[in-house]
Parts: structure tokens; sequence; C-alpha cells
């Protein structure tokens, strides 16, 4: 790593990101978590992006896992993969339906009938969720990252300042 230019590290979480980050910083300023052996998921150890300045003069931002990265385009996967829901929502009786209790709700009207399977509709139900969970998430990070920006800024400006 070449000192002042800026880092970041991708890859899921518990894969050892922050690991790598302390070996690097030369201390632990990085909670990190083992790998739980009865689930083998890793424990979600960086809740927040940092910024870290490293004795070499680089720069490193630590973000969340991938997975988070990877997810925020999905409202289109979510589309093809449920082209038929998505086609049936339209003739929906209330435009905002979330097709769970609606009256006239097309989506769960084909699945009583059968012509969507329950599995399909659960599914879809389940990723919506996620979706929309996600999208929230993003939205509370998108204003921490505004912080984070200013904080760059102010490196940069001090950098200059004293000649690195
Ligand atoms: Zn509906």
């Amino acid at each position: 790593m070449q000192p002042y230019k800026s880092y970041c590290f991708l890859g899921s979480s518990g894969v050892g990101k922050s690991t790598i980050v302390n070996r690097l910083k030369g201390q632990t300023a990085l909670k990190t978590s083992a790998i739980s052996d009865s689930t083998n998921k890793g424990r979600h150890t960086t809740s927040h992006r940092e910024l870290l300045l490293l004795p070499n003069q680089s720069i490193v931002i630590d973000t969340p896992g991938m997975r988070e990265i990877g997810m925020t385009d999905q409202s289109k996967g979510l589309e093809q993969t449920y082209d038929e829901i998505i086609d049936l929502a339209h003739d929906c009786k209330f435009h905002d339906c979330t097709h769970t209790h609606e009256q006239g709700c097309a989506v769960t009207e084909a699945v009583s009938e059968g012509s969507i399977s329950e599995e399909a509709y659960n599914n879809y139900l389940k990723l919506k969720r996620e979706q929309e969970h996600f999208s929230s998430t993003v939205r509370e990070k998108r204003q921490k990252g505004k912080a984070q920006g200013k904080l760059y800024k102010a490196i940069q400006t001090e950098r200059r300042k004293n000649k690195y």
C-alpha cells in the first residue's frame, strides 16, 4: 500500500478485512470476532465505515460487507425472477398493495387459485422485505457517509497545510 493513496477492502463479513487492517495499523484498532463454527456464518464485525490513517500515510476506508453493497441493485433482480407476480400486481385494486391482506389483490387471488405457487409467493415476500429493510439502512448509511466525507476532506486539507 502506497503512501498518500486511499484503499478500500471489499469482502464478505468475517473473511478478515478488519484483521488485515489491524495488522497494517500495528495495533488492534477495529473489533473483530471469530467465525462461529456452529452456524458457519461470520458475525458482523464492521457496523459502520471508518477512515484510518496508517503509519505510512496511506488511508484505509473500512466498509461493511460486500453482500450489502451488492444488494443495492436488487430491485431489478426481483422483477426478473418474479415477472409473473409483478405483472399481476398491476391488476391489484390498490396501487400501493402489499399483496398480503388487501381486498382485490390479484396476487393473493392467483395464489389461492393455484396459478402461482405458494413457495414462489413466499419467496417474493421474503425478498421484498429484505430489500425494503436494506434500502432503509442504505439511507442511514448515506447520512453517515456525508460526515465521513467531511473527515476525509479535513485530512486532505491538513496534509496540504503540512506539505505531506
Ligand atoms: Zn396485491
